[in-house]
C-alpha cells in the first residue's frame, strides 16, 4: 500500500514539474520539448506505463488510470498553451516581430493555353449572341453516326477511326429485353447539335466545346484525344451568307487584325453544301510562306448548311427551317496563335508549357 502511494505522489510531482514547466513556455519550441521529454515515444510518462508490469498485478489497473490521467491533464494545457501562441503567433515567435521582412509571395498559376482559348472563343460568340452548350464524351451509335447522315455501312464512317465500348448492360422492359445502344467515345462534338435539336424548337444559335476521340496514330498534328468547337444556328432563313459575316466576325476579334475568310466546296455528310473555311494567312499576309505552303491560305476548319436529313432525324419541318453549322479544332487555333509546334505538347503533362501563358 505504501509503495502505491509512494507511486501515485510520484507521479503527482510529475504532473505538477510539467504543468508548470507549460505554463513557464515562452514559445511553441519549448512546448514541443517538453511534449517530447514526458509524452514523446520514450517521454518519462511513456516509460512509466512501460515498466508497469513490476507492480503488484492487482494494482495495475488503478495505477494506469492515474498515468493516463496526468496525461490528459498535460495534453490539455499543452493545447490550451498552443492556442495562445498561436493567437498571439507576432508578439510570441522565437525570433520576435520584423516588419521590414518581405512577405511571402503567394505563386499563381497558369491556364492552359487551350483553356485560354476555348474561353477566349466563348467569350466571342457570347457577344454575338451564341449561347454555350455541352454534351456526353461517350455517346451513343445514334446521336454520333445515325442521325448526321452517317448511317452503318455508309463510307463516310470510314472517315473517323473510333473507340467503340464494349458493354454488356441492357436496358430491360417488363416484357422484353432491348440490347442497349452501342457506345463510342464521340468522333466529334456534332451529336450535341442533335442532342440540342432534340430539346429545343428554333429559332437559336449554340456553339459546343469539348473533347472528342480518334483512334489513330500520333505526331505532331494528330492526337488521340483533341478539342474541337462546334457552332449551330438554325431559323427560318439563315443562309451561307450569314455565316460567312458571322465567321469573319469571329476571326478578326480573335485574331485581332483584318482577316479574309474563303469557303471551298468540300463534303461531310451532315451538311450540304459543305465548305472548308480558310483564312489568308497570318504568318505571310497572304504573299505565301512555308506555313501555308506558299497559298497564302490556312485551312480553320469545315462549315456548311445543315443537311435535310440531320432536321429530318429530329423531327424539323424543313418549310420552316434552315442554318449552317461549322466545326473547329481548338489545337489549331492555340498552336497557331502561340506558335506552338507540335499538338502532343498539349498534354505532355509538361508544366514548362502552361508556365509561359
Ligand atoms: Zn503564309
Amino acid at each position: 500500500m505504501k509503495k502505491n502511494n509512494d507511486e501515485n505522489t510520484n507521479i503527482l510531482s510529475i504532473k505538477n514539474d510539467v504543468l508548470q514547466a507549460i505554463h513557464g513556455a515562452n514559445s511553441a519550441s519549448e512546448l514541443n520539448k517538453i511534449y517530447n521529454a514526458y509524452l514523446g515515444k520514450n517521454g518519462v510518462l511513456r516509460n512509466l506505463l512501460r515498466s508497469i508490469g513490476d507492480i503488484p498485478a492487482e494494482k495495475r489497473p488503478g495505477y494506469a488510470k492515474e498515468i493516463h490521467n496526468v496525461i490528459a491533464a498535460i495534453e490539455n494545457s499543452l493545447r490550451d498553451k498552443e492556442g495562445v501562441f498561436l493567437e498571439n503567433n507576432i508578439q510570441t515567435t522565437d525570433k520576435g516581430l520584423d516588419i521590414t521582412m518581405p512577405g511571402i509571395k503567394i505563386k499563381n498559376g497558369h491556364l492552359h493555353p487551350l483553356t485560354l482559348i476555348e474561353r477566349r472563343i466563348e467569350h466571342i460568340f457570347s457577344s454575338l449572341g451564341f449561347g454555350v452548350v455541352e454534351g456526353p464524351e461517350v455517346e451513343d451509335e445514334w446521336h454520333n453516326f445515325d442521325a448526321l447522315n452517317i448511317p452503318k455501312n455508309h463510307p463516310a464512317r470510314d472517315m473517323w477511326d473510333t473507340f467503340w465500348l464494349r458493354s454488356k448492360q441492357k436496358i430491360s422492359n417488363s416484357k422484353k429485353q432491348i440490347p442497349s445502344p452501342r457506345l463510342l467515345l464521340r468522333t466529334h462534338t456534332s451529336p450535341v447539335q442533335i442532342r440540342y435539336m432534340e430539346m429545343h424548337e428554333p429559332p437559336f444559335r449554340i456553339i459546343v466545346p469539348g473533347k472528342v476521340y480518334r483512334f489513330e496514330a500520333t505526331d505532331a498534328s494528330h492526337e488521340l484525344q483533341f478539342n474541337q468547337v462546334e457552332g449551330l444556328m438554325v431559323g427560318k432563313d439563315i443562309s451561307v451568307a450569314n455565316f460567312k459575316y458571322i465567321i469573319g466576325v469571329f476571326f478578326e476579334r480573335f485574331f485581332g487584325t483584318k482577316i479574309n475568310v474563303r469557303l471551298r466546296a468540300s463534303y461531310f455528310p451532315f451538311t450540304e453544301p459543305s465548305f472548308e473555311v480558310d483564312i489568308n494567312c497570318l504568318f505571310c499576309s497572304g504573299k505565301g510562306c512555308s506555313t501555308c505552303g506558299h497559298s497564302g491560305w490556312l485551312e480553320m476548319g469545315g462549315a456548311g448548311m445543315v443537311h435535310s436529313e440531320v432536321f429530318n432525324a429530329v423531327k424539323y419541318d424543313l418549310k420552316l427551317v434552315q442554318g449552317f453549322a461549322f466545326g473547329f479544332g481548338l489545337e489549331r487555333f492555340a498552336m497557331m496563335k502561340y506558335r506552338i509546334p507540335d499538338i502532343r505538347l498539349f498534354n505532355s503533362g509538361d508544366i514548362r508549357l502552361s508556365q509561359q501563358f
